[in-house]
């Protein structure tokens, strides 16, 4: 991924900020998600973003490209699934047959471990990523206030969020694209004048 090109963590929910991946630059809609290399760096700070997400354990080789392109897979699915609901509308056939995919998928195999501690266990690579993205998204889409879902405000801008301010009243995914937005809006009113 280029350096002047960042993942975004502004979803406040592990599965929108795996949705929020691909988003717009400059007008253009990049995927940031370009080699399992983008998937493990993803991964590390997604961490530190959302540290008490379920931590999977066990024998589990490094991300692949087919790593990749089933997190991307089913990364896509979740952001057609969050828009329906944010809107209202019904899903997709496809879309939350893709979550419970992933749910089944991630192996959510318990095992004991050394300390006394029980975690998941799984070897297979995706499981790592998926089974805690899955779970984000099904306590969202089953616990969470849905009213509070949002697509950022701005036109240019694609990116889901979870609203957990205490007044209910964010509209845009960062107080930079806020910025961007009213200068605009400023811009454009300014020239109908
Ligand atoms: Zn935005």
């Amino acid at each position: 991924m280029s350096e002047d090109i960042p993942f975004m963590f502004v979803g406040d929910a592990l599965a929108l900020d795996l949705i929020n991946t691909v988003k717009i630059v400059r007008g253009q809609i990049i995927d940031t998600l370009q080699t399992p290399d983008d998937l493990a760096q993803w991964w590390s700070l997604a961490h530190e973003h959302h540290p008490q997400i379920e931590v999977v354990s066990g024998d589990i080789k490094p991300f692949d490209e087919n790593t990749l392109a089933t997190i991307k897979s089913v990364r896509d699915h979740l952001h057609d699934l969050f828009l329906s609901v944010i809107e209202g509308q019904q899903p997709d056939a496809d879309d939350l047959p893709a979550l419970n995919w992933a749910l089944g998928s991630g192996h959510p195999t318990l095992v004991w471990q050394e300390g006394g501690r029980i975690e998941y266990s799984s070897t297979e690579p995706a499981a790592k990523i998926l089974l805690p993205a899955a779970l984000s998204a099904l306590r969202l889409l089953t616990q969470a206030d849905l009213s509070r879902l949002h697509k950022c405000q701005s036109n240019q801008c694609i990116l889901l969020f979870y609203d957990t301010t205490k007044s209910g009243t964010r509209h845009w995914c960062s107080t930079a694209c806020m910025d961007r937005d009213r200068s605009r809006r400023r811009y454009s009113a300014s020239k109908q004048g």
